[in-house]
């Protein structure tokens, strides 16, 4: 065994092999996986191992597709060939239109990808799957390239390959320890030595805590019990002539696909069963759990219902083993947070038909810093300090009660609620709010008109949308009152604070006691990392001179992580997260500054406080630190109080306010008003495939300012001219926004994906964002939009439709 590699990967199922064989080709040849016990001796070896493309947004529907096209590459490779049934096809059934609906929009964000799914009706279903009836069956999804493999030996295949291209693989060593030196590499102990390594990888399946807790980590994934049955020879398959094609149904919670000439059915059963939560016996390896068909009896009669077949169909066997969810359902693939050069690949559900493309890209993040596509919704760094083993349960439970069932536009599961409040959720929810759920706060949507409001689940403009447009409306004519918890918030100090900052940032950032700027943060590809204000706090009697540095709530853990890994070991620079210290009350419209001043002290004019100024003051009598900024397009304050005094806060708000109109408003206003404005939405319109031009952010970019992160790849880049534009487009259809990831067309050509989009009230449009072909960015080039399957117009128009000029927010 080697005493020192560059990477070793811990866990030897799919994730740790696939991982294994793309560091190799990724060109590092000197890495190791060790795993406990024999290769796929987890879950893998009993998995249905079904292999499909499908995906809720562009990413994973990318590595899908890496996923398949590996997968068919090693079958056919002459010296290793494997099993694989490629191209089977497979149909995600729907009985009601807007699930037809939502997969219309899926068709139409994978189309982008290159991948091509057909929407078709029941009928159509039954001609291409002769087993099934067409009861209470409107259509499905159709995936032409769904299969299923041989789980074994695609594991086998890949550390064969990755053994010539010079990996080693230490099977029967368990890990037993892991320590981290202070330059960041670490020791792999195991029961037959140690090993160091620059690199770690946890890929250890439903043991992944054992390992988390060996580097101080708990990962937020849950075991749940998981059951399919394979059945005997079906005399229909056997007439057929052909196989049959995967099935995923959603009505019923059951999936699908042949196993010689009989089914092989799986069940999501709603009584279901979390495993292993008081810790796993260590001899459980290559083993299952004990069945339990009792517990699947209602999933069961819907799959007997749609394939009658079933009910003159011996079973032949039940396999019941874990399978690990994480708390939002998808893996976690990517740096560990708060831990220097260790990564995870784990919490993978369909870790068969993903592993591939998850291997791929973690690869990528760990050879190159990042991948080819934006992978936050895969990153761990995603959720921030909510994510106890109860609440990990309570997801995996929901999202395995769901697994078929997609989420919509607005929709927010109820399980493991509420995580995270402020001292204002319940005087929010006493005024009727409607909450959506930002990493784990509870945060406004918008207020409801009426207790029992529950607008139905939908790709269109859904019921809420006069109530949107109302809000929005007081704000313009008024002021409103928002709160804005989670709001990410470090707070950087040192004498080094401003140089550093000047190095992360690609634009000058204001240094100016008293202001606050804007700006962006780039990864060493020149791409966009990150976006936030920098308010520099004056010397007060609450503290030193001081910068707070602001970005969204999902970015709490990976800001953190990025700012901390630059510090340079000789500067003076500290930082403190205050994320869950304080909160920020917005308030915003005509008459805001009226409110501030009837209850915070001292001369809010225009001239004594204009936009884009910090002050520290008492609003009533709670402590406040006031900001100049608007997310809004009107005049607006971000007030930032510590969660003590944020009712007395509020409170004086709403008494100020009175006179003034001022009304509650959620973050639903604030969505459709910051698309009037052209601010953008960091992972959404701000992600690590574009760079700043591209993402038309020119004006905060600073080339000759000196050097910052990201510099030379951007300069490079630049010369190279942009692969894609950011623009603002007005949509001629008034029914329904295009949602994130839906693809523009002209002709048959993708020359387009969307980023965002929403209807903007005050401008009376259908508006989104999209990236597309920089051919088409100048205003008044049209395009298609593909929305849910239908091609409406979309035409680019300028950025910042409403105010282009930025009057209402100087005020
Ligand atoms: C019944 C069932 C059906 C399924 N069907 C499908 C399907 O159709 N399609 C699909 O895509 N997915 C399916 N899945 C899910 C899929 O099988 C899993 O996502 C995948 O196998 C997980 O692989 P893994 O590498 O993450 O974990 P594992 O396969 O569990 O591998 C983890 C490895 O880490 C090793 N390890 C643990 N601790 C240590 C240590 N201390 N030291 C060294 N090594 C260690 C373990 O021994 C193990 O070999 C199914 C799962 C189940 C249970």
């Amino acid at each position: 065994m080697k005493s020192r590699t560059k990477a070793v990967v811990i866990g030897g199922g799919i994730a740790g092999c696939s991982t294994l064989y793309h560091l190799t080709q990724e060109g590092w040849s000197d890495v190791v996986l060790v795993e406990r016990n024999e290769l796929t001796s987890g879950t893998t070896w009993h998995s249905a191992a079904q292999v499909t493309n499908f995906g809720t947004n562009q990413t994973m529907v990318g590595l899908k597709s890496h996923s398949i096209n590996l997968y068919k590459k090693l079958a056919e490779h002459p010296e290793y060939p494997i099993n694989y049934h490629h191209g089977d096809g497979g149909i995600r059934m729907a009985n009601t239109e807007a699930q037809m609906q939502g997969y219309r929009h899926f068709a139409s964000m994978a189309r982008g990808m290159g991948v091509h799914f057909d929407v078709i009706d029941a009928k159509e279903c039954a001609r291409r799957h002769p087993l099934i009836s067409t009861d209470n069956l409107i259509g499905g999804l159709w995936d032409p390239l769904d299969g299923d493999i041989d789980p074994a030996q695609l594991c086998q295949a890949l550390a064969y390959h990755a053994r010539r291209a010079g990996a080693e693989v230490y099977r029967n060593t368990p890990v037993t320890a892991l320590t981290q030196h202070k330059d960041d590499t670490w020791t792999v102990h195991t029961e037959h030595g140690d090993i160091d390594c620059d690199f770690v990888v946890n890929a250890c399946g439903y043991r992944v805590n054992e390992v988390g807790a060996m580097m101080g980590v708990h990962h937020p994934v849950a075991s749940m019990e998981h059951q399919y049955f394979l059945t005997e020879d079906i005399p229909g398959i056997i007439e057929a002539g052909h196989r049959m094609p995967l099935i995923r149904c959603p009505i019923s919670d059951y999936y699908c696909r042949q196993e010689k000439n009989g089914l092989l059915i799986g069940f999501y059963e709603q009584d279901c069963k979390t495993w292993g939560m008081d810790g796993i016996d260590p001899n459980f390896v290559n083993a299952l759990c004990p069945d339990d068909l009792e517990r699947v009896m209602d999933v069961l009669e819907g799959a007997f219902a749609r394939m009658p077949a079933l009910r003159e169909t011996g079973i032949r066997s039940i396999v019941n083993g874990p399978i690990t969810y994480t708390i939002d359902g998808a893996p976690l693939v990517g740096p560990i947070p708060g831990k220097r050069n260790a990564f995870c690949a784990i919490g993978l559900r369909a870790g068969l038909g993903e592993g591939g493309g998850h291997g791929w890209l973690l690869a990528q993040i760990i050879v190159h810093g990042e991948a080819c596509y934006d992978t936050w919704c895969l990153d761990p760094r995603r959720f921030a300090g909510h994510t106890n083993a109860e609440l990990t349960a309570l997801k995996a439970i929901e999202d395995y009660q769901n697994e078929f069932r997609f989420h919509f536009p607005h929709e927010h599961r109820p399980a493991g609620r509420p995580a995270k409040t402020t001292p204002l959720t319940p005087v929010m929810a006493a005024e009727g709010a409607e909450f959506t759920v930002v990493n784990g706060w509870e945060r406004v949507d918008y207020i409801k008109p009426a207790p029992d409001f529950h607008p139905l689940l939908s790709f269109n403009f859904d019921e809420a949308f006069d109530v949107i447009a109302a809000e929005v409306k007081n704000v313009q004519e008024n002021v409103g009152l928002a709160e804005v918890n989670g709001f990410n918030r470090i707070e950087i100090t040192g004498a080094d604070r401003h140089s550093f900052l000047d190095r992360m940032f690609c634009g000058t950032v204001t240094k100016r006691a008293g202001r606050v700027g804007l700006g962006y943060l780039l990864n060493h590809n020149g791409m966009i990392k990150g976006e936030a204000t920098v308010a520099n706090l004056p010397a007060s009697d609450r503290g030193p001179e001081r910068v707070w540095y602001g970005s969204a709530a999902t970015s709490e853990f990976h800001d953190m992580d990025w700012l901390t890994q630059h510090i340079g070991a000789d500067e003076d620079v500290q930082l403190r997260s205050l994320t869950n210290d304080l909160t920020i009350l917005v308030l915003t419209g005509p008459r805001a500054r009226d409110v501030l001043s009837a209850c915070a002290r001292g001369d809010w004019s225009a001239t004594a406080f204009p936009w884009l100024s910090v002050r520290e003051c008492f609003v009533g009598f709670a402590p406040a630190t006031v900001m100049g900024v608007s997310f809004s397009g009107e005049l607006a304050y971000e007030i930032h109080v510590p969660n003590a005094s944020l009712y007395a806060a509020y409170l004086a708000l709403r008494k100020a306010g009175e006179e003034h109109g001022l009304k509650l408003f959620g973050a639903r206003a604030v969505e459709s008003m910051r698309m009037e404005k052209g601010f953008l939405h960091w992972k959404a319109d701000l992600i690590t495939e574009f760079d700043p031009f591209e993402t038309g952010l020119d004006r905060f970019v600073k080339l000759d300012k000196g050097d910052f992160i990201g510099r030379d790849a951007l300069l490079k880049r630049q010369s190279q001219g942009p692969c894609k534009k950011l623009v603002t487009l007005e949509i001629a259809a008034s029914h329904a926004p295009a949602h994130g990831g839906a693809s523009l067309m002209q002709g048959e050509m993708v020359v387009g994906t969307v980023t965002s989009g929403d209807w903007g009230h005050r401008v009376g449009m259908n508006l989104a964002y999209a990236f597309v072909e920089p051919q088409l960015a100048d205003e008044g080039s049209t395009m298609q939009l593909d929305l849910c399957g239908e091609l409406v117009t979309a035409t680019v128009i300028a950025t910042s439709p409403y105010d282009p000029g930025f009057d209402r927010i100087r005020g």
